[in-house]
């Protein structure tokens, strides 16, 4: 057994990406001596980029919202100590954040442009509907309101939990019908709840706004790249106190007595402590569980969550010589005729780091169908065959994109992953992009995840809140509440 550093309180954290990590230096603020424990050889989870050909390719983070002093992931990062170490340039000043392209527009626009700002998006979106000026008045007077609570963080510091939020739990497509909203006017609304992983007609009020009014507040890009927010993110835990073992997976989460006592590796090694929190997918965290440990009920309600689907992403170098980067990124997409997008291509042109190329990433859905052959095998062994297939895909994504950003002269494809990619690196079942789906289907069954059925055993990461790196980061924070209560939360975190 090794005995952890001399601390009061002991922390254990299953996962070193923005969930453990984000839960790691709260707790380690709060006076816990913290241990994250990694199976990968390095720390970050989707938040840490790899590198092919000396370039940095992105997995979980091309961009965020709500960066501005005093805005609300600022906060957060401020609270966690880590923005002064992060070069971050501000999108959308001289144009859109996003542009959307409509491939097939049904009574709707071609092209829409998101700026930043509430006044500005409402502005665009009258200008480009300009039948449906009370209809917008209408989304718009919501999407105020709630952008309102998130932004004063009612969730956290009004006793209010993920269940309080009923009232925003109702679809946002209900709510666009109840206000006539054309197809047109619908599919460009459509757009934030693709990029959270949630098809539009299911996806609440609330997420809606989470995803689409951060980015709004203002949004960022990060100039340098996923590891270097890890390594930043770790030196900060350090400097706290803690730290993070990296390459041995947690094999068993121990219990004696319905409490937590600690966890046991693969290799053997066993770590003991009275608080342990699983950030991986809860179904990984049940699944380390002993089959007698939690009531089948809870095993059941844990392993029956629809998980969000896995993404495909091709990463591409094109001559800076020939090609100029854009400043705001690319959706283009398809709509039926109710107005749900549907085969979104997300794109990025940027600097690559290395001055005689630009990295152009595409992100889309899974095509999971694609996949099955090699559905059994592992990562780095699934042959050539399955390298073929990911190249085809990705020429014909590459093709669709160039009506819009321009022909891609010199282009060299340096990576390509699948959502069997995801699912072998962080664990995600399927290859989950997002984890846990937040539809209104399944808002009770998907609430209040932050607890489990065992004593000194919580859940963070994207599934127990909202994905993305404010949404997880937020849900660290709702954990953190359960653990130390409210009273003390709300005492010293001073957000
Ligand atoms: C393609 C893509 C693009 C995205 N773009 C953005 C973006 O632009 N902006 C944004 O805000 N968000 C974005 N996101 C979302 C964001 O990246 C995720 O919500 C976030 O990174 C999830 O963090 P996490 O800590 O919950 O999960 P993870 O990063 O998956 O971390 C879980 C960790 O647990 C580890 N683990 C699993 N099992 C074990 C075990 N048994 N023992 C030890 N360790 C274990 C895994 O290896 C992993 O490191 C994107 C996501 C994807 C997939």
């Amino acid at each position: 057994m090794h005995h952890l550093p001399h601390q009061n309180k002991k922390a254990l954290i299953i996962g070193s990406g923005i969930g453990g990590l984000s839960m790691a230096i709260i707790l380690s603020k709060l006076g816990f001596g913290v241990t994250v424990i990694e199976k990968s050889r390095q720390p970050g989870g989707m938040l840490r980029s790899y590198i092919r050909r000396g370039i940095h390719c992105n997995v979980g983070l091309h961009y965020l919202g709500a960066l501005d002093k005093g805005q609300l992931l600022r906060r957060l990062f401020d609270y966690l100590g880590i923005t002064e170490k992060l070069p971050l340039t501000r999108m959308g000043v001289h144009g859109p954040v996003d542009r959307y392209y409509f491939t097939n527009a049904i009574d709707g626009p071609r092209q829409f442009d998101m700026p930043v700002g509430l006044d500005a998006y409402e502005a665009g979106l009258k200008e480009t509907f300009p039948k449906e000026q009370s209809a917008i008045d209408g989304f718009m007077a919501l999407l105020r309101q709630s952008a309102g609570q998130l932004d004063r963080l009612e969730l956290l510091f009004r006793n209010q939990t993920p269940a309080d939020l009923i009232d925003l739990t109702e679809p946002l497509w209900e709510i666009l019908d109840r206000l006539g909203c054309s197809p047109g006017l619908k599919g460009v609304l459509s757009v934030p709840s693709v990029w959270i992983g949630i098809p539009p007609p299911l996806c609440p009020q609330f997420y809606h706004t989470m995803a689409l009014a951060s980015y709004l507040f203002s949004a960022w890009r990060l100039e340098s790249n996923g590891a270097h927010l890890v390594n930043v993110l770790v030196q900060r835990l350090t400097d706290l106190g803690g730290r993070v073992l990296c390459g041995q997976a947690v094999q068993r989460i121990d219990v004696r007595g319905g409490d937590v006592t600690g966890l046991t590796l693969e290799n053997g090694e066993q770590y003991d402590a009275q608080l342990v929190v699983g950030t991986a997918h809860p179904k990984v965290v049940v699944d380390l569980l002993g089959s007698n440990t939690i009531k089948p009920s809870y095993g059941r309600r844990i392993t029956g969550l629809v998980n969000t689907d896995g993404m495909f992403a091709v990463n591409a170098v094109v001559p800076a010589s020939i090609h100029k980067s854009l400043p705001y990124n690319v959706f283009s997409m398809k709509t039926d005729t109710g107005g749900v997008a549907h085969n979104v291509i997300y794109t990025q042109l940027r600097a690559s780091g290395r001055p005689e190329s630009l990295l152009l990433t595409l992100i889309t859905r899974g095509h999971n169908e694609l996949w099955r052959p090699w559905e059994k095998t592992c990562s780095g062994h699934r042959g050539d065959d399955y390298g073929a297939a990911k190249m085809a895909l990705a020429r014909g994504l590459i093709k669709k994109v160039e009506p819009f950003i321009g022909q891609l002269k010199g282009l060299e494809v340096i990576d390509t992953y699948t959502p069997l990619t995801i699912r072998d690196w962080v664990n995600s079942p399927d290859g989950s992009a997002y984890g846990v789906m937040r539809s209104d289907r399944q808002m009770l069954s998907a609430s209040l995840l932050n607890r489990t059925a065992v004593k000194g055993l919580y859940l963070a990461g994207q599934s127990v809140m909202a994905p993305g790196i404010l949404g997880t980061i937020l849900g660290s924070l709702i954990t953190t509440k359960f653990i130390v209560g409210s009273k003390r939360f709300e005492k010293e975190v001073q957000l």
